[in-house]
């Protein structure tokens, strides 16, 4: 099984490509027949809740020989990487840094993911991540920072639109120094129970509370586990201060 293009968010989204994705859905119990080869919301929502399943990042997106339309078509063999069927993205390290930033940095501890965040960004995660705490809730950072290397593999692939983002950011020497941070409660990960449980609304008004930019807020994309630091204008003053 096939695709020819990206099928769901930002895809391409040819007729015979969304109904076959479709058809997998519902084989697989994600979504409601019949396959109408149209690419909806409903659609993109139901690849995000398989891709939470398995707790990739979530991006609404099919790409061909990607690994989530490998998990839709077979059963797959258990990760190495162990905890929650990850898959480790194959990286090289970045050209420039320190090998300790090196590797898939969604894989590493929580310290250091609060480490790779630009200073003034982190206390202000920290207290988000204080004020969650208080509320009971369990959150986690996913990914704080990624390295550019990653990034443009991620849009070579087809897999992301921009070259750098706002987790991309760094110091001129090339150390981590994030504007972004993705955070989930561990229990509920991209599931509905999020959405239910009210994290997603907790996380929006922690996050603004802190004067940060809550991915939920948006309209073309919501991304509802997504805050960062600056507005979206300001994506390539923030590139060229990373020295980019
Ligand atoms: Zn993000």
């Amino acid at each position: 099984m096939t695709i020819t293009g990206s099928v769901g968010a930002g895809g391409v989204n040819h007729k015979d490509d969304v109904t076959a994705v479709q058809n997998l859905l519902i084989a697989a119990g994600r979504l409601t027949g019949p396959a109408n080869g149209v690419c909806d919301q409903i659609l993109i929502e139901a690849i995000r809740d398989f891709q939470a399943a398995s707790a990739s990042h979530p991006d609404g997106r099919i790409d061909p020989g990607g690994a989530t339309l490998k998990k839709l078509t077979s059963i797959e063999p258990p990760s190495p990487a162990g905890a929650g069927g990850v898959q480790p993205l194959p990286l090289k390290p970045p050209a420039a840094g320190p090998a300790e930033w090196s590797g898939d940095s969604s894989q590493w501890p929580q310290e250091k993911k609060l480490q790779s965040l630009e200073p003034g960004f982190r206390a202000k995660v920290e207290k988000v991540l204080a004020a969650l705490k208080a509320a009971q809730f369990e959150p986690r950072i996913v990914f704080g920072w990624r390295s550019v290397a990653v990034q443009q593999k991620l849009k070579a692939e087809g897999k992301s639109t921009i070259a750098f983002s706002f987790h991309c950011a760094q110091k001129p020497d090339g150390t981590p120094n994030s504007w972004a941070a993705d955070i989930i409660d561990k229990r509920f990960a991209y599931s509905e129970e999020a959405e239910a449980k009210g994290f997603w609304p907790a996380l929006g008004a922690a996050a603004k509370a802190e004067g940060l930019v809550w991915g939920g807020d948006w309209k073309t994309f919501r991304d509802v586990s997504h805050i960062q630091g600056r507005a979206n204008s300001e994506l390539a003053a923030v590139k060229k201060e990373s020295g980019l």
